[in-house]
């Protein structure tokens, strides 16, 4: 492709942007498809002869849009929202034109230095200790199976890794019952297995914070027993119902027991910027080794964009860094000492993630962004109260910006709901389980929604609702 036609194609792509955005009120937020309906619309197999941009636009306009769910529309309330602030858009794009691999300082010197501002300034948000450094990944997940494997490796006094975990006892990694399932598989890819990760019980409402008395007894037992404790993993925000531990006492049992301490607010993180809210929920997070959390969720960075904060990153490099002689660097001059990213994560290749919170952060602010969360955990208390008034059961109150309810019925008939809604298009909502019984979950969040698109959903839940009840 010539850079003629490249800039004539990359004027229509956001020229596309900004009319898709405009139109999404107008599209249901889950398409009307049917399974195998967008691979039948592809050639079955791939042209010998190239085609012309034309044909592929053309292909693309009528393929995609009308068969994605729109994760940006504004009345999306499912799962947790995955937000792309326009001004990070336009960073994406940019990176993704110089295309660079930011393994290394030396594969791309200004996106590692950013990177380590972009860290500072959220950790300067968040109310975190100065000292505290980071790194950002593409997901939770990531962040999370790093740190578990830097608990591995130092419960096995740094020699997991050489030696594999045979004969080492069953390290024990301990968490609540309603910590995501990313810990789960962390704890399987780190050799430690299901059955030694210690799921604790809550103590209910309203934080539904794992029981700390329960922690210490399983450390105990488990030292009785000849296993080997591990590390803790605290949630801020749960995927469920959006439980939240108690940080200071979690901290103080992982303290005294010298443990890796780990925290998990993949979501409910980004409210941190609030200190009215970190003031609640983050007491004794500087107890914590630790933090993830996902500015690609709420905070409006686009996927994806995880950060991780670390108390000592030696830790984790001690754990995740190799240094084969390709990618030795020798730039050893200079004020500052060189950070090497790729060495404190688990893949190699590295995206520059840093350009989007640099645009995000300066265009809105702290305070726009504040802003924007503090009306969303107002709006979702103003549905709960608009469907408790219509007399819908309220399972679990609001927890930031989420809560959970349940129509007349039984399991199936919320089931039922929930489909009926999504069904119908104008919002979309998923359903959880608690405590063993089906609930249909609401979570606000989507970057530019507005109270009207939120209290939107009062109308349409009842209206459903009683449709299927009227038969
Ligand atoms: C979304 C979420 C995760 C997983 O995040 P990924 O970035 O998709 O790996 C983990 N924990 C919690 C609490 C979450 O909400």
């Amino acid at each position: 492709m010539e850079w003629d036609e490249f800039e004539r194609w990359g004027a229509k792509a956001a020229e596309f942007g900004a009319d898709y955005h405009r139109g999404l009120r107008d599209r249901p937020v889950r398409p009307d498809v049917q399974p195998g309906e967008a691979a039948a619309l592809l050639a079955a197999a791939p042209p010998e002869a190239g085609e012309g941009m034309e044909a592929i636009w053309a292909d693309f306009l009528h393929v995609v849009p009308d068969r994605l769910t729109h994760w940006q529309h504004p009345r999306f309330f499912a799962y947790f929202p995955a937000n792309a602030a326009p001004v990070s858009m336009l960073a994406e794009m940019l990176v993704s034109v110089m295309a660079p691999q930011c393994m290394l300082w030396q594969t791309s010197p200004v996106a590692t230095e950013m990177e380590g501002v972009m860290v500072d300034w959220l950790r300067q948000a968040m109310g975190l200790p100065e000292g505290w450094s980071g790194v950002v990944q593409d997901s939770a997940s990531s962040a999370t199976l790093s740190a578990v494997l830097t608990m591995r490796e130092r419960a096995t006094g740094w020699t997991g890794n050489r030696e594999g975990l045979s004969g080492k006892g069953a390290l024990r990694v301990y968490c609540s019952a309603q910590a995501h399932s990313s810990i789960d598989r962390a704890c399987w890819v780190a050799g430690i297995g299901q059955e030694n990760l210690v799921k604790l019980p809550d103590t209910g409402a309203p934080a539904y914070g794992v029981d700390v008395a329960a922690l210490r007894a399983a450390i105990a037992a488990d030292r009785a027993a000849g296993h080997v404790p591990a590390g803790v993993i605290a949630v801020t925000g749960g995927t469920g119902i959006g439980a939240w531990d108690d940080l200071a006492a979690v901290g103080q049992v992982a303290a005294d027991e010298g443990l890796y301490l780990h925290c998990d607010a993949a979501w409910a993180g980004s409210a941190m910027i609030c200190p009215e809210i970190r003031a609640e929920m983050w007491r004794g997070v500087e107890m914590c080794d630790s933090i993830v959390f996902n500015p690609h969720k709420w905070l409006g960075a686009q996927f994806d964009c995880s950060v991780q904060f670390l108390k000592d990153p030696k830790q984790q490099v001690d754990t995740l860094k190799i240094e084969p002689e390709y990618l030795k660097t020798t730039v050893t001059s200079g004020a500052s000492p060189v950070v090497n990213y790729s060495e404190w994560t688990i893949p190699l290749g590295r995206r520059f993630r840093a350009l989007k919170l640099w645009f995000l952060l300066r265009y809105y602010g702290l305070e726009g962004l504040r802003g924007r969360l503090r009306n969303h955990v107002a709006w979702a208390g103003e549905v709960c109260e608009g469907l408790r008034a219509r007399g819908f059961e309220i399972v679990t109150e609001p927890i930031l910006s989420l809560f959970t309810f349940r129509g007349p019925g039984d399991d199936a008939a919320q089931q039922a709901l929930v489909d009926a809604i999504n069904a119908d298009g104008r919002i979309y909502v998923t359903q959880g389980l608690h405590r063993g019984r089906k609930v249909v979950r609401f979570a606000v969040g989507q970057f530019d929604c507005t109270r009207e698109d939120v209290m939107m959903a009062v109308e349409v839940i009842a209206e459903l609702s009683a449709r299927r009840a009227g038969g």
